[in-house]
């Protein structure tokens, strides 16, 4: 039987979804991937994963976020069933098993309008956002977003946001850590300080995939003589599409809609960003990583793909590759 869902409280999601239904319906937006990865010890949540049953091959975000959800009270937990990963249908089903009231929402791969509409139509009904309090998370979350691009921005235009601050500030964006203004005034804040520093020098890179489990990969990476201006997932994650409409806003998304969908975005971003070359990050076992041949094939810059597997620091044998691909970046601007 499947519980009721409470009044109101916290609720979880697998991927950025709609998350203005979720504030509008007055719950706390919970992305459990950032709960994860942000804890002090993430790897006690695979561990208990992994206790419970979970298989040693299969990645390590999906444990990651079943370890979160057994440890977190959650009214809900919205599974994205199709658009994000096919290890969440598992997941959900395990959910279920355990008693846990999952939501399912699905990104249409084809991009069908209708087919999307449909599926925001049915998260409103198991939500009820209040109509009211929709008009106004639209008009904080459209302040809090352009917040957001201006950090973006600033990361490859003027130079003085790290790959790494662009990351957090993009990443956290999916559920805005729980609180919309509260964000959206941080994110002000740190617009003003970092208009005071220094251009950062260094070889401007894109990094793409999703986003790493491994700790300081954007520091090495200025250790050695480049800059990360573009991240590419998680900018999608802030949508970035200045659009009223909530549907549209979520079609021109493009992570879940596969690599030709991400290909347009990531060319257009690598011109405009004067980008020399792109990490392209995979994560063990996901089956992402065989995308990686067609981003070989049609990128206009060198490509080093890293993987990674266990939330932990960046190892040497991957500190090597990438600092030799710095110097091969660098040799070719002489
Ligand atoms: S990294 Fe790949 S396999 Fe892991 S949760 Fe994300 S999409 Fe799924």
């Amino acid at each position: 039987m499947t519980p009721a869902l409470p009044g109101k409280g916290t609720i979880g999601f697998t991927t950025t979804i709609p998350v203005e239904i979720i504030f509008a319906a007055g719950y706390i937006p919970c992305d459990l991937n950032n709960i994860f990865v942000t804890d002090p010890d993430p790897q006690h949540f695979v561990d208990r994963a992994e206790h419970d049953g979970f298989p040693h091959n299969i990645c390590t975000w999906i444990k990651g976020i079943y370890g979160v959800i057994m440890e977190h009270e959650m009214a809900a937990v919205i599974t994205v069933m199709e658009g994000d990963c096919s290890n969440t249908q598992a997941l959900a089903e395990i959910l279920r098993y355990k008693g846990i009231r999952t939501i399912p929402f699905s990104f249409p791969y084809d991009r069908d309008v209708r087919v999307l509409a449909r599926e925001i139509e049915k998260l409103r009904d198991e939500l009820s956002p209040d109509a009211g309090s929709g008009l106004r998370v639209e008009e904080e979350m459209t302040a809090a977003r352009s917040h957001l691009e201006e950090i973006d921005t600033m990361t490859w235009s003027e130079r003085n946001v790290t790959g790494a601050e662009n990351h957090l500030w993009l990443v956290r964006s999916s559920d805005m850590l729980g609180n919309i203004t509260r964000y959206s005034d941080a994110a002000a804040a740190f617009i003003g300080a970092a208009r005071r520093r220094e251009r950062i020098e260094g070889i401007p890179l894109g990094y793409i995939g999703v986003p790493p489990i491994i700790s300081g990969l954007y520091e090495f990476v200025e250790e050695v003589g480049g800059h990360v201006v573009y991240n590419e997932t998680q900018r999608q994650f802030s949508i970035p599409h200045r659009t009223a409409d909530i549907v549209e806003r979520y079609l021109l998304y493009t992570y879940p809609y596969g690599i030709f969908a991400r290909l347009e975005d990531i060319g257009r971003e690598v011109e405009r960003r004067g980008i020399k070359g792109i990490i392209h990050y995979v994560q063990a076992f996901c089956f992402r990583a065989i995308e990686d041949l067609i981003l070989r094939e049609t990128l206009p810059v060198p490509i080093l793909t890293i993987e990674g597997d266990l939330p932990r620091a960046l190892d040497t044998r991957t500190k090597n590759r990438i600092e030799a691909f710095i110097e091969m970046l660098e040799g070719m601007q002489d």
